[in-house]
């Protein structure tokens, strides 16, 4: 393993751990609110920039829009954009086989949720032809940000600590970090073990509400692993996602487009599946593959 590595796993783990130094300073209720904007506001740049436009381009957005919402994405300490969406749109081509970087079926629960973006021997490569890689490389201040990822979060701890002391620091970022590696490594594998299969897709993709909450509308990961080109990940307005509330907003305001809906037929699918299951019942993988099949002929790529 390089140094470059072992300093990153030093760093993570400290970082990790530094969130326990919320019971060592003063406790007040506006460092909860503290806590919550740079828990979610973070959330919400990884959500809606690396996933929702690098990773699937379920929108589109002009460049400094797109700069600045990477660069929140970027502060939220998970590498930078072309390395996290490369690997995500690897995870839809292989999900839950070999080559899926982090599913809890094939590489175990650990490793799915750390160990492969702590050090991954086997994946940890991104070829050329990756349409993350293939777009977006080119764009200057993009690959900036994913050559220079740790500046972001550090600049990010520097600030709170100029401005608040230790108390910002821990409640603004040390904290807030922490859930957020979390909130975001659950769906990977909380959202590939636990949760409803609204649609029988060919891997192990749930729906989640609590995921869904603390990562900002991703938890709805079965309709995202059935339809990932659309712009939202809950389905039906009952289904919490405040990243679809964000991109409506800018779009609204003109600063997104393109935006790409729910088609009518993935709505009649989940309809059809669900007078032809039994209630209360979550088939896995097993029992999904004959029904999958006969809805895949639609299978969607990136
Ligand atoms: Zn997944
Ligand atoms: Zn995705």
């Amino acid at each position: 393993m390089s140094i470059k590595k072992y300093l990153a796993i030093i760093v993570f783990w400290t970082v990790q751990v530094s969130a326990l130094l919320v019971f060592a300073v003063p406790f007040h209720l506006a460092y909860l609110a503290l806590w919550a904007v740079s828990h979610f506001l973070r959330a919400i740049g990884l959500t809606l920039s690396f996933h929702r436009y690098f990773a699937h381009r379920s929108f589109q957005m002009n460049r400094p829009t797109r700069f600045i919402w990477a660069l929140i994405g970027t502060a939220a300490m998970q590498k930078g954009p072309l390395w996290w969406a490369g690997h995500h749109v690897n995870h839809h081509r292989f999900a839950d086989r070999e080559g899926d970087p982090h599913s809890p079926m094939v590489s175990g629960v650990y490793y799915a949720h750390i160990g492969w973006f702590l050090n991954d021997a086997k994946y940890d490569r991104l070829e050329k032809s990756n349409p993350v890689i293939r777009d977006f490389s080119k764009v200057p201040e993009i690959a900036w940000l994913d050559r220079n990822y740790v500046v972001p979060p550090l600049v990010l701890a520097a600030g709170l600590y100029l401005l608040g002391g230790l108390p910002w620091l821990v409640w603004g970022f040390c904290l807030p970090t922490m859930t957020l590696a979390h909130a975001t490594f659950a769906i990977n594998t909380v959202n590939h073990l636990f949760g409803s299969r609204r649609f029988e897709t060919l891997d192990e993709s749930r729906n989640n509400v609590l995921t869904a909450i603390f990562a900002a509308g991703e938890g709805w990961h079965n309709n995202h692993h059935r339809y990932q080109r659309a712009a939202r990940n809950g389905f039906y307005w009952w289904e919490f996602d405040p990243t679809w509330y964000t991109i409506r907003t800018m779009a609204a305001l003109g600063l997104a487009w393109d935006v790409q809906r729910v088609p009518t037929r993935i709505y009649e699918e989940a309809r059809a599946i669900k007078a032809l299951r039994p209630r209360h019942k979550i088939p896995s993988i097993i029992d999904a593959i004959p029904r999958a099949m006969e809805f895949s002929e639609d299978a969607e790529s990136v």
